[in-house]
Parts: structure tokens; C-alpha cells; sequence
């Protein structure tokens, strides 16, 4: 027997319409705001995600699933989507197109982390990408956007918002942490000890005890905003309370990725202890010139798949059962199975959710597996029905029969 992959999941058959509920929903809300699908590929040239998602991260320099190929290329199979959606909107030109670019995708992710509850090496984000606008209603319409997802969801998450400024405010900020943290930094882990090397603003991202207790007297970054960046965050807020979204200002969210600039946010649940973030995105204007685009400001975000549908559950949110066949057509003997495959062939070219024995069952078995598979008439076919040409049709809801000629049953089920 081999096993599944540590940190990896089936979802199977008879769970996959809940996927199907929480994506088709992602898919409606993302067309509600305007926004087209992009599927770029599972992996890419790691040199991108090195470059786009940034070589301090946690993401690049301990999660990444990177391999050579038989080419000698060094390939990584995507950790997010947006390094891959960056690389595609320049490459294929849309940045010389109508602006803002606006997208979504729906992505399975992986990155060599501890498995636990909602972390997984594989998992499954919904992300958006608003490519080539600056203005904080787009930053406020990202946020809109994932609000109305979870509440179309169900879920009543928290979110905390927090802007970490550009280049100018965050060289000034930058300078501040080191000053505070360079007393501490026995104290520190040893990531943060690099992290005070090469990116300080990291180190508020830290999820070690010793270096929260620490980080919790930190200088904040909203103190050393530049007046642009201080302005397009009031703007954002004022935005949000025009659309009635609650938030709370976090200064603490930094995010994870490199490429963030002024706006970053969480929606956080605290059904899931340490793994509440259900949701994450901001804007980072840097990133398509990073990766060789035109300098260009975007914002996006991206929701776990297996997060969302995990607090779902844990809140008792309610997913509509999968649609149940119309009829089972069950028949005694051979002939008669034959009939109810014609039957089946019939309603099913109507596009009538029918069912038939495939076990070579008898009638008793196959009422009990229709039964099971919550079919709503069964239609009996025995000798008596194939000789006269009529089947015997019962509501499974209230145990009433009725005969009903073979001719007449596409009829008779189209009126159900
Ligand atoms: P965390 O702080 O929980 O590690 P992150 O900052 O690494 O999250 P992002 O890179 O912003 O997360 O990814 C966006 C979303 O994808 C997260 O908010 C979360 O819902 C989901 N996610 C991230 N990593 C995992 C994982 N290993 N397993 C399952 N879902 C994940
Ligand atoms: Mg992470």
C-alpha cells in the first residue's frame, strides 16, 4: 500500500461539492466585480518566485518545492499565484492593454511547511489581481471584494487592516526597528536575526513567543508614514466606512511576501487558533517592475480554499447538498435492464438526472441503493411492465405507484 504525500489531501467524491459551492461562489463574486479567470502553470522558473515573492521570505528561503528537470532548468512548483499571474500579464503583453487589468485565478500552492490544521504543502488559494490602478478605491474594492465572498460564505471574520508605506516612509521605518530591536537581539530567534539583517519589517511577522513578547513594544510603521502614502491610507478607510465594512487597524500585519507596498489586510478567524487567517492581500506597486514589466501599481489578495471551507464547518455554516437523480430505473432480468438503459439513454439525452443498476442486482437491492443515492421515483421494470410496455413508477417521499408507459416517461419526468 503506498499512502498519500505528508501534507497533502484527497478530497473525494462525496465531498467535492463542497469545493464546488466555495469555488463557485468565488467565481460569481469575482465576475460581479468585473474580473476575468487567468490559469497560468503549476510551475515556473524559480528565479521568478526568488524574485517576485522575495529572497527574505519565509516562502523562498525554507518553503519552496524546487527541483532541477532533465533540462538542468531549476523549476518550482508555485508556493502563490501572483509571481505567476505578474509574469503572465507582462509576457503576453496585457500590460500595453486596457487598464486596470483586473483577474482572479483558483490555484492549488505548495510549500514544504509542518502540516497542521488549515496548513497544508499542497493547498488551494482564490486570489485577485488588480493590475495598473493606484487609487485607494481599489484597494478598498480588493477588500470589498474578499468581504463579500465571506459573506456570501457565511462567515463572520475579523478584519485588521494596516498600510506599510513605500520605499520612503519604510527606509525611515526600517532604521527605527533596528534602533529598537538592536538591544533584543539575544533575545530574538535565529530567523530574526536575519531578518534584522536584511529586512527588519519581517521581523513583526515573527511567530515565535520570545520574539511576539519582544515585537509587541516595536515602534509602529503608521507613525512613520509619508504624507502621500498617510493620505491614500485615510482614503482607504474612509471608503471602507462608506461601505460599512468593520476593520480594526493591526500596525503588526506586514504579510509574508516582499512585494507588499502601503496597504496590506487580513480577514482572521478565531476558529482555527494560530491558522485564522483565512484571507490575505494589500498592494504591492513594485512587483511588475521587479519582474521586468513597466512600473505599474497593483493590489490583490488571496483566500485558502481549505481554510475557509475548515471554518465554515466549524461555525455550522450550512453547504446545499448536491442535486439527487430524478428516478432510478431498476430492472428484474437481463431484458429488463436492458429497457431501463434505453429509458436512462433517453432521459438522460434531455438532460434528466437518471440512474441505473450496474451490480446486475435484484429489485429489493436496487431499491436500497436508490434509496442511498437519495433518488427521488424509482421506476420498477419487471416482466409484467416490459410485456405491456409500461413501468411502475413510485415517489420515494410518499410510497404512491403509478403506471406509467414507457413512451409517456420523458414526458412524465419532464413535469417533475
Ligand atoms: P500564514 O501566516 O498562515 O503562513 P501566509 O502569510 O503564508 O499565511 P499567504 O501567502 O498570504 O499566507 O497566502 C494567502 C492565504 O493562503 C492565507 O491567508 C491562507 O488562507 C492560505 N495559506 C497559506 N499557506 C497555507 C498553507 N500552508 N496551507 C493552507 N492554506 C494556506
Ligand atoms: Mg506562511
Amino acid at each position: 500500500m503506498i499512502y498519500i504525500p505528508k501534507g497533502t489531501k484527497d478530497v473525494l467524491p462525496q465531498d467535492a461539492y463542497k469545493w464546488q459551492y466555495v469555488e463557485g461562489m468565488a467565481r460569481d463574486v469575482a465576475k460581479l466585480f468585473n474580473l476575468k479567470e487567468i490559469r497560468t502553470p503549476t510551475f515556473e522558473h524559480t528565479e521568478l518566485f526568488q524574485r517576485g515573492v522575495g529572497d527574505t521570505t519565509d516562502i523562498v528561503t525554507k518553503e519552496m518545492y524546487t527541483f532541477k528537470d532533465k533540462g538542468d532548468r531549476s523549476i518550482t512548483l508555485k508556493p502563490e499565484g501572483t509571481a505567476g499571474a505578474v509574469r503572465a500579464f507582462i509576457e503576453n503583453g496585457l500590460a500595453g492593454g486596457v487598464l486596470p487589468a483586473k483577474m482572479y485565478y483558483i490555484t492549488p500552492a505548495f510549500r514544504y511547511e509542518r502540516p497542521q490544521a488549515g496548513r497544508l504543502r499542497e493547498f488551494h488559494q482564490f486570489g485577485v489581481e488588480i493590475f495598473g490602478a493606484a487609487s485607494a478605491q481599489t484597494d478598498a474594492e480588493a477588500i470589498l471584494m474578499a468581504d463579500t465572498l465571506l459573506k456570501k460564505l457565511g462567515l463572520n471574520v475579523a478584519l485588521k487592516l494596516n498600510s506599510i508605506g513605500c520605499k520612503t516612509c519604510r527606509a525611515a521605518y526600517n532604521k527605527a526597528l533596528k534602533e529598537f530591536f538592536a538591544p533584543h537581539l539575544e533575545g530574538l530567534c535565529h530567523d530574526c536575526k536575519t531578518r534584522y539583517e536584511k529586512n527588519p519589517l519581517r521581523l513583526l511577522d515573527c511567530k515565535e513567543e520570545g520574539c511576539k513578547k519582544i515585537n509587541a513594544d516595536a515602534p509602529t510603521i503608521l507613525e512613520y508614514l509619508c504624507d502621500d502614502c498617510a493620505a491614500h491610507f485615510e482614503e482607504v478607510k474612509t471608503c471602507l466606512d462608506l461601505s460599512g465594512i468593520a476593520y480594526e487597524i493591526d500596525s503588526r500585519i506586514v504579510r509574508g511576501l516582499d512585494y507588499y507596498t502601503r496597504t496590506v489586510f487580513e480577514f482572521v478567524s478565531t476558529s482555527i487558533g494560530a491558522q485564522g487567517t483565512v484571507c490575505a492581500g494589500g498592494r504591492y506597486d513594485g512587483l511588475i517592475e521587479e519582474l521586468g514589466g513597466k512600473a505599474m501599481p497593483a493590489v490583490g489578495f488571496a483566500a485558502g480554499i481549505e481554510r475557509l471551507l475548515i471554518v465554515m464547518e466549524q461555525t455550522g455554516v450550512e453547504i446545499p447538498d448536491e442535486a439527487k437523480p430524478v428516478v432510478y430505473l431498476a430492472g428484474m432480468d437481463k431484458d429488463c435492464r436492458q429497457k431501463a438503459f434505453e429509458i436512462a439513454t433517453t432521459l438522460r439525452k434531455a438532460g434528466i438526472f437518471a440512474e441505473i443498476d450496474h451490480m446486475e442486482r435484484s429489485i429489493k437491492a436496487q431499491f436500497k441503493y436508490a434509496d442511498k443515492i437519495g433518488a427521488q421515483y424509482v421506476a420498477v421494470i419487471g416482466g409484467n411492465e416490459l410485456a405491456e410496455g409500461k413501468a411502475n413508477v413510485k415517489c420515494m417521499a410518499t410510497g404512491e405507484s403509478e403506471s406509467v408507459a414507457f413512451a409517456e416517461m420523458l414526458a412524465y419526468f419532464q413535469s417533475k
